[in-house]
């Protein structure tokens, strides 16, 4: 049997006259950029929220470099951000010129709370907190931590569309949620496509101005903006598919839970799950284990694709030189970076094809 780590035409496949029918509707319209696709859209995803503004921008890096611009956090501030993450979150910190101080992370694998406040110094201006792996942040302990040394809070929600703590979405704590929805997201566009969440009406404005050349009024240009719209097709697409997103997620969790319950082998270390049953939305499934190459050259051999979610921490990447960290820095981090390997986890995945890489890892 083959089982490959990611098959994206298998959610198009289930849902393909509604994908196709948006996209003829907006070929048809005759209007392909910032029109009434994108409005619905944001006006969906926020009230899926319960949030009051959404603005949809072109990738999940640029709602973060928005976002953090956006906060008016300045070059050569300090800013907070979990040491193992994927680089764009770091990006979207060097881009505006300011300094990311990195934390390590909890068994969860987000930012450890404990350690957040010992790397707060009269130059931190945020925290950027990232809900790794799809597994929702401390986010109480980190706003209270934010409100009692009045830091701006930035949630990268890239992976963790729909996570919740107590009821509440992953992206609605702090004071922005920035959202990627790159195909293999939980909430996947068909091409590059992203977005901020906020409550503050002027951040929104001036993200809804920076994605556009930094105007409101044509031709009329209050900041140097970019050009990072969301197009018109990215969002008829995201529509259809945020109609499904309850069952799809449930779906995904299913297939964790699978995974869970029945992965067995003490080589093999399993993701630790707060009780909370919604926390996690399994954008990844990560295991751990000491012998991390080896098994996946096992599990390669025995047709099953698996990825390694990263395999190099931002510290340690070269465009990452001149922050002067070394090995050791963050050894968790590094351990980490060692240790984990992604299990092939996707909608439309099917039951026989996880009990196979189960199988397949009890054997091992
Ligand atoms: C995917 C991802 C991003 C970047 O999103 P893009 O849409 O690819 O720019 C940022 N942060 C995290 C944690 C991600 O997983």
């Amino acid at each position: 049997m083959k089982v490959e780590f990611n098959l994206l035409d298998r959610q198009y496949e289930r849902h393909q006259q509604e994908y196709n029918e948006a996209v003829i509707r907006v070929l048809k319209s005759g209007r392909y950029i910032l029109g009434n696709e994108v409005k619905a859209f944001e006006e969906e995803y926020a009230m899926w929220h319960g949030m009051n503004y959404c603005v949809g921008v072109n990738s999940g890096l640029d709602a973060l470099t928005l976002a953090i611009r956006a906060l008016d956090i300045q070059p050569l501030d300090e800013v907070i951000v979990p040491a193992n993450t994927y680089i764009a979150s770091v990006m979207g910190i060097t881009l505006n010129g300011a300094i990311p101080v990195f934390v390590e992370p909890d068994e969860y694998y987000n930012i450890d709370v404990t350690k957040i406040e010992a790397a707060i110094t009269k130059n931190t201006t945020a925290i950027l907190v990232v809900h790794l792996y799809g597994q929702i942040a401390d986010m109480i302990e980190i706003m209270e931590i934010a409100r009692k040394y009045n830091l701006s809070v930035i949630e990268d929600c890239a992976q963790s569309h729909g996570a919740q703590l107590n009821g509440q979405k992953a992206g609605t704590f702090g004071d922005v949620g920035c959202f990627s929805f790159f195909p293999t997201k939980n909430l996947g566009a068909f091409g590059d496509a992203g977005a901020i969440l906020t409550n503050d009406k002027s951040l929104a404005d001036k993200v809804l101005m920076l994605r556009n050349y930094g105007s409101k009024a044509k031709y009329y240009n209050e900041f140097v903006g970019m050009n990072s719209r969301m197009d018109e097709m990215q969002a008829a697409l995201l529509r259809v598919k945020l109609k499904q997103i309850e069952v799809l997620l449930e779906e995904r969790i299913q297939l964790a839970n699978k995974y869970m319950d029945n992965i067995n082998n003490d080589k093999i270390i399993l993701p630790k799950v707060k009780k909370d049953e919604s926390s996690h939305v399994f954008h990844l499934f990560i295991i751990q284990t000491e012998h991390r190459d080896h098994l996946q050259e096992f599990l390669a051999r025995n047709g099953i694709k698996t990825q390694i979610h990263y395999p190099i921490p931002p510290h340690l990447a070269e465009c990452y030189i001149d922050l002067n960290h070394k090995e050791g820095d963050f050894p968790i981090t590094e351990k980490g970076a060692r240790q984990v390997l992604s299990l092939p986890l996707y909608y439309g995945m099917e039951e026989l094809e996880v009990e196979y890489v189960i199988n397949v890892l009890n054997s091992y």
